[in-house]
């Protein structure tokens, strides 16, 4: 399957952490898509720091769960810290998107991710690299709900190289 994560931070060396945590997340398959690096100020909370976000397909022959647990493994192994609030500075968080069109919900995942798709730091780098795809719960293409999104936070991409 194609699956599609998004990564984020806001603490440390953001871009070398995103840089190595898609390296590390290569265990699972092959990359097909990379989005450039953007940047958002905090989503829900306070915070000096901004957050980076990059978003990047693979292709896997692993399941979605096991994507998790990889995604939460190299969470852990690029130091993030769960504080157990809902939205928090952190150095690494890694979301699954999309898993090709699968729609699933379990206690562990929720694919597409749900808060995720009106947020125009995710909305934004996947409408770089997918903008035709089409969203298996609205039905609506990515270009179409980045058009629509209520979200009145700018995503930037990042030039600093
Ligand atoms: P968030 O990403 O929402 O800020 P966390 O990274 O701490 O918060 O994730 C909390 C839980 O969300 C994880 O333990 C995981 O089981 C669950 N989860 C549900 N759906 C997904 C998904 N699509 N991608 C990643 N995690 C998910
Ligand atoms: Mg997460």
């Amino acid at each position: 399957m194609r699956v599609t994560l998004i990564f984020g931070g806001n603490q440390g060396d953001r871009k070398a952490l995103i840089n190595e945590a898609i390296k590390e997340m290569s265990d699972i398959g092959k990359i097909e898509l990379c989005s450039s690096l953007y940047e958002t100020a905090p989503w829900g909370f306070e915070s000096s720091n901004s957050f980076y976000n990059q978003v990047v397909t693979y292709t896997t022959d692993l399941s979605p769960e096991s994507v998790l647990d990889k995604c939460q493994e190299v969470e852990k192994k690029l130091g993030r810290v769960r504080s157990g609030a809902q939205f928090c500075s952190r150095t690494m968080d890694i979301d699954i998107l999309f898993c090709d069109t699968q729609i699933i919900n379990t206690p562990r995942l929720t694919v597409p991710h749900p808060r995720m798709a009106l947020r125009n730091f995710v909305l934004a780098p996947l409408n770089e690299i997918m903008p035709d795809f089409v969203h298996p719960v609205t039905h609506k293409t990515i270009s179409e709900l980045f058009t629509e999104s209520p979200d009145t936070l700018k995503a930037e991409k990042q030039l600093i190289p």
